[in-house]
């Protein structure tokens, strides 16, 4: 029987994957993610239910369209399955909690933004405005670790995990403005804004885990760029991907982490 939960829990996964796709593939050309509806990109041709069933029609029809025989690309079939995974991960780390729900959400924009700013170099507002709001809101319901930092001061937990997140989205906004304002490429106000909303998912202190994290993966990913960048080739990458990477790691460990630095002194 719980087998069968976590087989649901997987193919629910993948169909929003599924969507996640169509989100990625849409938002950074300016697109509606409803209409039209799901069609191939090169012969226009409406896909039917079959031709979307997660991972199983990427498979068998061996990532090309049915009708035409344009190729898809692969990154459709890894989502759909790492978003699948991800979904029962994390139900096998948190149980049927709500803080299961939130996390899995917060992954799903962290993965869109992170595949769009790889894929366009760009962190579209259109996902960064609304998840500003509602980030906020669901951490008004439950926010990890918080309740230690905050609690004491305030007294209610819901008005502390509001304050955590206020404090950690201003706290991100602020460092990564004077950094984009310092830093010459690489960098642009995509992730400054997209800093903020980190700060909202995972409140103060942990967004300084969050960054911690980003800067240092993100600094040494330049450096080997530059080691192995054999001709002059400017090209800078993204830095988008290590931010969503360094909040998704503070999501799941941001308490087990801070208590290891802590341990260090
Ligand atoms: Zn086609």
């Amino acid at each position: 029987m719980m087998y069968f939960i976590y087989f649901i829990i997987f193919i629910f996964g993948a169909s929003v994957g599924s969507f996640l796709n169509v989100v990625i593939d849409r938002v950074p050309r300016e697109q509606s993610i409803t209409n039209p509806p799901s069609h191939c990109p090169a012969c226009k041709r409406k896909l039917r239910a079959w031709d979307m069933v997660p991972i199983l029609s990427y498979i068998w029809f061996r990532g090309h369209c049915r009708y035409c025989g344009a190729y898809i690309p692969l990154r459709t079939l890894v989502i759909e399955a790492a978003t699948g995974a991800l979904f029962l991960g994390l139900f096998l780390y948190y149980g049927g909690t709500a803080y299961w729900g939130i996390t899995a959400f917060y992954t799903l924009i962290v993965i869109a933004i992170a595949i769009i700013d790889l894929e366009h170099g760009i962190i579209p507002n259109k996902i960064t405005y609304p998840a500003l709001p509602v980030c906020l809101g669901l951490s008004a319901i439950y926010l990890p670790l918080q309740e230690s930092v905050w609690l004491g001061a305030v007294g209610s937990p819901h008005l502390a995990a509001v304050i955590s997140a206020l404090a950690g989205g201003c706290l991100g906004f602020v460092i990564f403005s004077a950094i984009t304002l310092v830093a010459r490429e690489g960098m642009g106000w995509g992730d400054v804004k997209l800093a903020a909303v980190m700060g909202f998912m995972t409140g103060l202190p942990l967004i300084l885990v969050a960054l911690g994290i980003a800067i240092v993966l993100g600094g040494l990913s330049a450096a080997g760029m530059l080691i192995l960048r054999r001709k002059g080739r400017k090209e800078a990458i993204p830095f988008g991907p290590f931010l969503c990477l360094g909040t998704f790691a503070t999501l799941l460990w941001g308490g087990y982490i801070i208590d290891w630095y802590i341990g260090l002194f």
